[in-house]
């Protein structure tokens, strides 16, 4: 009784009662104190935050995480970010379908910059010849359709603005209406 152990991560000695029992150590005791023990532990629950000071035997160990869902890549705006986060939080898509989605996330970017030029100068522009629609309008229907398409490919339900469930132009006319 009365033994001292010399504890090999904080370097105190304590008496044996500091240190938890194992019988696979020469003394029947861990070569660590209780608290560094618990210490530990806590790290390796917040396990990638503050100062990770474990063994290399502990690093072997590999941890049972499951991958999130994969973050936005960095090219995305806020709009694009948006979608990318919204879909891989609620589906899980395999390496083509990301890929679809990026595209997809951009398109949405497009369309939503294009939509700024529209509003700043308005969908008709004068010219010399007379009052055109602005490129920018032209090119956001072009990108809503490839934005459809794109959709329509990863088989996500439409948006809610009814842009990607419009049929194409001409397909039918609404008869007995106002006229
Ligand atoms: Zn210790």
């Amino acid at each position: 009784m009365g033994e001292l152990k010399h504890c090999a991560k904080c370097g105190e000695s304590k008496p044996l009662a500091a240190f938890y029992r194992d019988v696979s150590t020469n003394d029947g005791h861990r070569s660590t104190c209780h608290e560094c023990d618990t210490a530990r532990q806590r790290e390796r629950r917040t396990r990638g935050k503050g100062d990770l000071r474990v063994t290399s035997g502990d690093l072997r160990k590999s941890p049972d995480v499951t991958p999130g869902p994969p973050g936005p890549p960095g090219d995305l705006q806020a709009s694009g970010c948006a979608l990318w986060v919204a879909v891989v939080a609620e589906w899980d898509l395999d390496a083509h379908e990301l890929q679809l989605l990026h595209e997809t996330a951009r398109t949405v970017d497009l369309c939503d910059r294009l939509q700024v030029v529209l509003d700043d100068e308005g969908a008709m522009s004068e010219s010399s010849q007379g009052v055109r629609v602005h490129p920018a309008a032209v090119e956001l229907r072009q990108q809503r359709i490839v934005l459809a398409r794109l959709l329509v490919a990863l088989n996500l339900p439409s948006g809610e603005d009814g842009a990607t469930a419009r049929p194409a132009r001409g397909v039918y006319s609404i008869r007995g209406g106002a006229g």
